[in-house]
């Protein structure tokens, strides 16, 4: 009997499939970004960013291929010296033979995507894209907009389930505890630039991982309501389920994400 062995290629076909890269926007870098194809895949560690702790991991545990949702490389690079952490670690995942794929944008609005994800794990419904990609055949597009279940829900109450559902302690807000809740948009990771695609569609609040100061400005004067999660725990967990997905996709392969990467930022 011949034994079938999965090739790198075929992860990438499956993972373009799942979250295709023509959904990646423009200035985005997404796809097999090191790598050989025609290699052999055993075992593959998902991870939201190859860091000097998740590399070292997937170096320890003798990955084939990492599924990093934030792409390394991202920027060119001009040489694969050690002196700069991306090239450092470009450098080391190749000498161990690690190929790297990054899923990115892509996933972010896939049809089972981060953000259908998210929209889902905030208890939204009729969940629709928030900005449409043009002409796209399957009508997805970046983000997503929903209703909440509960009628006349405040925002502190939202802002209490949001909380339990990312099991988080503290979170960073902008708006008025008593207006209410009724259309949604979120996006994950730095969302801010899709702050103006969910005024433009009436949402009253926005979910996203990160904002700069300015956006939660615009989004006070707009009296738009913003929830800033984190950026880690706006898109980790769908690392998680993603390895789950690749696991049962893959039978018999070793499939994990990360437990060596955490989230930089502390909330104390
Ligand atoms: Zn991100």
């Amino acid at each position: 009997m011949e034994i079938s062995v999965t090739k790198i290629q075929q992860v990438c076909e499956y993972l373009d499939q799942f979250a295709p890269t023509r959904l990646a926007e423009d200035w985005d870098n997404v796809g097999l970004l090191t790598g050989n194809r025609a290699a052999q895949c055993q075992r593959i560690m998902t991870c939201l960013t190859v860091t000097p702790d998740s590399a070292a991991e997937a170096i320890k545990r003798g990955a084939n291929l990492i599924v990093s949702h934030h792409p390394l490389p991202f920027r060119p690079l001009k040489r694969l010296t050690t002196d700069s952490t991306p090239s450092r670690l470009v450098w080391e995942l190749a000498r161990a033979n690690i190929a790297i794929y990054s899923p990115h944008t892509g996933f972010d609005s896939a049809l089972e995507g981060i953000n259908q994800s998210l929209a889902e794990k905030i208890g939204l419904q009729q969940i629709k894209p928030l900005k449409l990609i043009p002409e796209d055949p399957q009508n997805l597009g970046a983000g997503r907009v929903g209703k909440l279940a509960e009628e006349g829900q405040n925002f502190s109450s939202f802002v209490e389930s949001v909380k339990s559902a990312f099991e988080k302690q503290t979170i960073k807000v902008v708006g008025q505890r008593e207006s209410v809740v009724k259309k949604v948009a979120v996006a994950c990771g730095s969302g801010g630039s899709f702050l103006s695609d969910a005024i433009f569609c009436g949402c009253d609040t926005f979910v996203t991982g990160e904002a700069q100061f300015h956006s939660c400005l615009e989004a006070q004067a707009a009296e738009v309501n913003l929830v800033l999660i984190g950026h880690y725990d706006s898109e980790r967990f769908a690392v998680e389920a993603l390895a789950k997905r690749l696991g049962i996709q893959f039978g018999g392969m070793e499939v994990w994400a990360s437990t060596k990467e955490s989230d930089p930022i502390g909330w104390w």
